[in-house]
């Protein structure tokens, strides 16, 4: 697989997945990793390993995105329950976030063994899943000031066009996100969201729609899911 963009953190590895070097035919050319979109089920598996080699995983477990708030701790690979946010306390073991326009997010504490991944739509973003992300991992002992998110790339501003009553709905919670009556920013609202908390955030620039060398739902109803990955290495370096 050809990764859009890597960042090493410490012990931990991140891949924002571009649709390229995998086995899937058009339209879900190449690197599709999501089951639910129509593709060939060998093709994904294979895609899906083809990120896990990448990472030097032992295993990866894979979201199913629900468009909630649920945020689920895992410790084996597999396709896993439901769910909008994955954290893991389990080195070699890689967490994967399917996004095609949604914002694809991966938090790694600096200063422990845990990590996370999310996905965030414009409803998860208004329901705040970066809260609920970022408060599981507190729950389990980290620091937010310990934890470097990384937000994939996702569809701009300049496209997310979206209708007005969608825009009023985050005039009261998070008007962070709202670019204009008829635009919304994802990223500058899930970015607010971790801030507010304290946590470093890093944004790789890419524009879902804009670029295509990574899926977009907008641009193609019919099409594949990359998203981000992140991994903790198997063994202390
Ligand atoms: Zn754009």
């Amino acid at each position: 697989m050809k990764p859009f963009a890597s960042r090493r953190i410490g012990t931990a590895h991140v891949v924002a997945l571009s649709r390229h070097g995998g086995l899937s035919a058009p339209p879900y050319d190449t690197l599709n990793v999501a089951q639910y979109v129509g593709d060939n089920p060998e093709n994904v598996a294979g895609n899906i390993d083809l990120v896990r080699r990448e990472l030097d995983a032992n295993d990866i477990a894979v979201m199913n995105a629900e468009h909630g708030t649920r945020v689920l701790v895992v410790t084996v690979g597999g396709d896993v329950a439901p769910a909008d946010g994955l954290m893991t306390q389990t080195p070699g073991l890689a967490l994967l976030a399917l996004a095609a326009d949604c914002v694809p997010v991966a938090l790694v504490d600096t200063h422990a063994q845990r990590i996370a991944v999310f996905h965030a739509g414009w409803k998860g973003v208004l329901a705040n899943i970066a809260h609920s992300t970022v408060e599981q991992m507190v729950a389990h002992g980290s620091h937010s000031q310990h934890i470097t998110a990384v937000i994939g790339p996702s569809i701009c501003h300049m496209c997310y066009e979206v209708s007005e009553e969608r825009t009023a709905l985050f005039e009261a919670t998070l008007p962070e996100a709202i670019h204009d009556s008829r635009h919304l920013n994802l990223v500058a609202g899930v970015t607010h969201s971790l801030e507010e908390y304290g946590v470093t955030v890093d944004v790789i620039p890419g524009c879902t729609l804009e670029n295509d060398d990574l899926f977009s739902y907008r641009r193609n109803p019919t099409t594949g899911r990359g998203g981000i990955a992140v991994v903790m290495s198997k063994v202390d370096p």
